[in-house]
């Protein structure tokens, strides 16, 4: 028998409350889609492991992204995405602005195969929503670069402003922006030994005019490690890589 008055099952409904509110506690996404707190449980573990949700530890929250990609199981809706549906009742992100506080300044190259990297480290890190973020060609790779210059002045600028616990410097593999690689084309230890060097060199330079301790982390296909130190990593079996 019909009795919610809902034509979109609580699991459609549950897709739709994080697709809006992707930080939304358990509780109140139970009371939003009118069911238990443990029914509500039961339903986001079904998305998260039928690959509708993804989980990302947030502190001691979590975040939730819906895969739009994914086909709606739904025989009558074949040939849609999620995304199809979430377009026609999501209106944008009902996110408020971040307040409180500027827990980091960080510097990311704006390449856009690295943006869910980027914000699973910041997930990671407790810092989502508590960044800035300047995002240039390049990121850290870009100080030693042409238009170094200019991007440390930002750089400086906005610490200066925000007062941040942490900088963090980015960089990725694969950057296509002219002087983010130094190759030596016939030694490829010389080239990782000259990338090291430039940089420790660049993190010094910058560093010393922020009056700041700096975090240079590497992003790659296997996650992210933090750069001349050990731990911390998302990718445990990475961190040997760390002297790249
Ligand atoms: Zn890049």
């Amino acid at each position: 028998m019909w009795t919610d008055g809902a034509l979109l099952s609580t699991h459609g409904r549950v897709l739709v409350e994080l697709a809006r509110r992707p930080a939304l506690r358990l509780r109140e996404l139970a009371a939003k889609v009118g069911i238990t707190e443990r029914a509500t449980q039961g339903i986001v573990r079904d998305l998260v492991e039928g690959g509708y949700l993804e989980r990302i530890k947030e502190g001691r929250r979590n975040r939730y992204l819906v895969r739009g990609e994914r086909p709606l199981p739904d025989a009558a809706a074949r040939g849609h995405e999620v995304s199809d549906l979430l377009d026609a009742l999501v209106s944008g992100p009902a996110v408020p602005p971040s307040s409180g506080a500027c827990a980091a300044v960080v510097l990311a190259c704006s390449d856009y195969r690295y943006q869910e990297p980027l914000r699973t480290l910041l997930a990671a890190e407790g810092l989502l929503g508590r960044a800035e973020v300047m995002q240039v060609l390049g990121g850290a790779s870009a100080l030693s670069g042409r238009d170094g210059g200019r991007i440390l002045a930002g750089l400086e600028f906005v610490t200066a402003k925000m007062r941040p616990e942490r900088v963090l410097l980015t960089a990725h593999h694969g950057c296509w922006v002219p002087g983010a690689f130094v190759s030596h084309r016939r030694d490829p230890f010389a080239t990782r030994r000259a990338v090291a060097e430039r940089r420790r060199k660049t993190v010094d330079l910058v560093s010393r005019r922020l009056g700041h301790e700096l975090e240079l982390w590497f992003l790659d296909e296997r996650g992210a490690y933090r750069v001349g130190r050990r731990g911390r990593s998302l990718a445990p079996q990475a961190t040997s890589a760390a002297a790249r």
